[in-house]
C-alpha cells in the first residue's frame, strides 16, 4: 500500500505518461538485409532502413546479449559502417561512454535513412560466443545480433524487424523464423520483434542435414544441422535415437513446451567458436566436426544439447527478473545463475540419462568428474559459489591458468551437485511421493505455447520448492552459496546411494577427455594439469607440485631425467608408490631451467562413483525414463 499523498501524486504522474505515451512515437519498423555470399572470407554485409525523425538518433550495437552473461556484443567487428539519407552520407561519432553506442546527425525533411554494415567474423581462434568465428568454407551460423543496430528509447519487443537473407549457391538453411518467401539463395522472413530476431539465429551451409525428432507430434522439433563434410553427418541411426527420446523426456519432466516448433541449430566444425546458447525456440551449438560420428567425441558432447533444450524452459521462458532486460544496452545482473544454468545442468544431466544419450555409467561417470573437480578446489576457501555467479560478466573468457584459484564459472557443475541434493532432499521429505520433477511440472508448466517470458526472484524459488516439499529451502540455498567448504556439497551423491572415490583407474569419460583434448589430468595426485606436451596448465594450490614451486605457464621438460613424455610422467606417478625417493621434474620456466622435486608416493588418483549398499539406489531411479 502507498500513503495517501503520495497516491494523488502517483495518479497525477500516471495521468502525464497515459497523455504522454499516447502522444510516443509508434515503435518504428525496421528492414534489415544480410548478404551473408561471402560467408566462406568470413564477411557479412548488411543494410538497414530505419525510419527516423530529423535530429540527433541514437543506435546501439547489442552490447548485452541473452543468455551469455555478459557485454559481450563484438563490437570490435563491426566495421564498414556507413548512414545515407537520400543518398546523401550522414555525419555519426560514437558516443565516448559507451563504444557499443552511435549518434547520427539526420537533417530535417528525413523520415528514414539506410545503414549499411559488415559483420568481420573472427577467423580462427578469439572472441566469444556470437562474436566467435561462425564461417568456414562450407557453413555458417548468422546470430542476428552481430549484424545489426536499433534505436535507442524502445525495448526490443516493441521494434518490429523484417529481415531478409542471401546465402552462398547451393547453401541449405534452417531457422526457427518463419520464411515468407524463397527464391533460390534468396530468403524473405516474416516480420518479428528484435527480441525474436536475436532470438532466432540461422544455420546454413553446404553439406547440410535435417533431422526430424518428432514424428507427427505437436508441437515438432528437428535438428538443422550444417557440417564442414558430407561423413560428419553420417552418424548412425541410434544416435538420432537418442535425441528423439530427449524431446519425449523433456515434455514428460516439464509437463508442457513454450514454443511452436524447435530447431536444434548445430554446427560440426573445427573451425567455428565451440559453445552452446539457448534460444527459446532454437539452440545454437557447435561442437567438433566429428563429433557425432566419433563414440569418443559423443560422449564429450553428451551434456551440451540436452543443457540447451531446457533452457527452453529454465532461462527463456522463466527468467530471473534482473536478467530479463528490456534492450541489450542495459545491464544484467547474474546473481541467479545458480537456477538459471544450475538447475539447467543438473536436468540436462537427468535427461541426458532418462534419454539414453548417456548410459547410467557414463552419467555416474559425469558427475565423479564434477564433483572430483569441486571438491578439490582451492579458490573456495576466498571465493564462494555466489560469487562465481555474481562476477560473471566482468570475469568470462578468464584464462584456465590459475583456474583452481580463480575459481571457473562454478555454477554451472557446482549446482548440478546442489540440485541433485535438492531432490534427494525432496524425495525423502515426502517420502519418495515427490522429486524434482514436481517442482518442474510447478514452475516451468502449463500451459505452455508460444514463447513468452515470466520472471522470478530468490524468493520465487524457496516459494515453488516448498510448494513440493515444506523444507528450509532459503536456508539450504543460502548456505550453498555463501559456504566456503571445505569440500564440494556431496550430500546428494551421499543421499542417492552412492559415493566418491579415487582410484588408479581412467574412466572412459576420462579417457575421453584427456585422449581428444591432448591433455593429463594429474589433478588428484601430484596436483597439476598439463598439455601432452608437458607445459603446465594450472597447479591445484596446496598440492605436491604447487608446494614444490611448479605454476603455470612453466613446461616439465624431462621426469625422473628422462625426457617428458605422457607414459614417462604416468610411469613416475606410479613407480613413486614404491619408493621413499622424489619425483624430480627438470622444468622450463621463462627460459630457465630448474629441478623441482616432488614428495609424492600416492600414484595415479581418478574419481568415480561407488555403490553404497546401505542406502537404496535413488541416482539410478533419477534417471530412469519416464
Ligand atoms: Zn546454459
Amino acid at each position: 500500500m502507498v500513503p495517501s499523498r503520495q497516491r494523488v501524486v502517483a495518479s497525477i504522474i500516471g495521468i502525464l505518461l497515459l497523455v504522454v505515451s499516447s502522444f510516443a512515437a509508434a515503435a518504428p519498423k525496421i528492414t534489415v538485409a544480410l548478404d551473408a555470399t561471402e560467408a566462406p572470407r568470413k564477411i557479412f554485409h548488411a543494410r538497414m532502413t530505419i525510419p527516423v525523425t530529423p535530429g540527433t538518433l541514437t543506435l546501439y550495437y547489442p552490447k548485452w546479449i541473452p543468455g551469455e552473461h555478459g557485454p559481450t556484443g563484438p563490437i570490435q567487428d563491426l566495421a564498414g559502417l556507413r548512414f545515407t539519407a537520400n543518398g546523401q552520407p550522414l555525419q555519426w561519432r560514437r558516443d565516448l561512454l559507451d563504444g557499443w553506442t552511435i549518434h547520427v546527425e539526420v537533417p530535417k525533411g528525413i523520415s528514414s535513412i539506410d545503414a549499411t554494415l559488415d559483420f568481420i567474423s573472427p577467423a580462427g581462434p578469439g572472441g566469444i560466443y556470437t562474436g566467435g568465428a561462425n564461417a568456414t568454407d562450407k557453413m555458417a551460423v548468422i546470430s542476428w545480433n552481430t549484424v545489426l543496430l536499433y534505436p535507442a528509447g524502445f525495448s526490443s519487443d516493441d521494434l518490429t524487424y523484417t529481415a531478409s537473407l542471401r546465402l552462398p549457391a547451393g547453401w541449405k538453411f534452417g531457422t526457427s523464423l518463419q520464411v515468407t518467401t524463397q527464391s533460390g539463395e534468396q530468403i524473405q522472413f516474416a516480420p518479428v520483434s528484435l527480441t525474436m530476431l536475436v532470438d532466432s539465429p540461422v544455420i546454413s551451409g553446404q553439406y547440410f542435414r535435417t533431422v526430424p525428432l518428432t514424428s507427427g507430434q505437436t508441437p515438432p522439433a528437428e535438428m538443422n544441422i550444417a557440417a564442414d563434410s558430407a561423413a560428419a553427418l553420417d552418424a548412425p541411426p541410434e544416435v538420432w535415437d537418442g535425441y528423439k527420446n530427449l524431446v519425449t523426456q523433456t515434455g514428460i519432466l516439464f509437463g508442457a513446451r513454450h514454443y511452436r516448433d524447435y530447431h536444434f541449430v548445430f554446427s560440426l566444425s573445427d573451425h567455428v567458436a565451440h559453445f552452446g546458447l539457448e534460444h527459446h525456440e532454437s539452440n545454437d551449438s557447435r561442437v567438433d566436426e566429428r563429433t557425432m560420428i566419433d563414440p569418443e567425441k559423443r560422449l564429450l558432447e553428451a551434456g551440451l544439447l540436452t543443457h540447451e533444450y531446457v533452457h527452453s524452459w529454465n532461462g527463456k521462458y522463466r527468467r530471473p527478473a534482473d536478467l530479463a532486460t528490456s534492450d541489450y544496452e542495459k545491464p544484467m545482473q547474474t546473481d541467479l545463475l545458480w537456477v538459471y544454468e544450475g538447475l539447467t545442468s543438473y536436468l540436462g544431466d537427468v535427461l541426458s540419462g532418462r534419454s539414453g544419450i548417456r548410459t547410467p555409467e557414463q552419467f555416474r561417470d559425469s558427475v565423479a568428474a564434477i564433483a572430483a573437480s569441486l571438491d578439490n578446489l582451492p579458490g573456495r576457501s576466498w571465493r564462494n559459489l555466489q560469487d562465481t555467479a555474481d562476477g560473471v560478466p566482468a570475469m568470462q573468457g578468464a584464462p584456465s591458468s590459475w583456474e583452481s584459484w580463480r575459481r571457473d564459472l562454478d555454477y554451472y557443475d557446482e549446482d548440478v551437485l546442489n540440485w541433485l541434493w535438492v531432490d534427494t532432499i525432496i524425495r525423502q521429505q515426502t517420502q519418495g511421493k515427490k522429486s524434482i520433477d514436481d517442482f518442474c511440472h510447478i514452475f516451468y508448466g502449463e500451459p505452455g505455447g508460444p514463447p513468452m517470458v515470466k520472471t522470478y526472484t530468490f524468493d520465487d524459488v524457496v516459494n515453488a520448492l516448498n510448494q513440493v516439499a515444506a523444507y528450509d529451502w532459503r536456508g539450504f540455498w543460502t548456505e550453498h552459496l555463501t559456504n566456503h567448504g571445505p569440500g564440494a556439497p556431496l550430500g546428494g551423491i551421499q543421499a542417492s546411494g552412492w559415493k566418491l572415490v579415487y582410484d588408479e583407474n581412467r574412466s572412459e569419460l576420462a579417457k575421453a577427455t584427456e585422449g581428444d583434448r591432448h591433455y593429463i589430468n594429474a589433478s588428484y595426485s601430484i596436483g597439476l594439469e598439463l598439455h601432452d606436451d608437458g607445459s603446465v596448465i594450472d597447479t591445484i594450490e596446496g598440492s605436491p607440485a604447487a608446494k614444490a614451486g611448479v605454476g603455470p605457464g612453466m613446461k616439465i621438460v624431462a621426469v625422473n631425467g628422462r625426457h617428458f613424455s605422457e607414459d614417462v610422467f604416468r610411469d613416475a606417478l606410479h613407480a613413486a608408490k614404491e619408493t621413499a625417493n622424489p619425483i624430480e621434474l627438470i622444468v622450463e620456466n621463462t627460459e630457465y631451467y630448474k629441478t623441482y622435486k616432488i614428495d609424492y608416493h600416492g600414484g595415479e588418483r581418478y574419481p568415480h562413483l561407488v555403490r553404497d549398499e546401505s542406502k537404496p539406489d535413488t541416482l539410478s531411479e533419477i534417471i530412469r525414463a519416464r
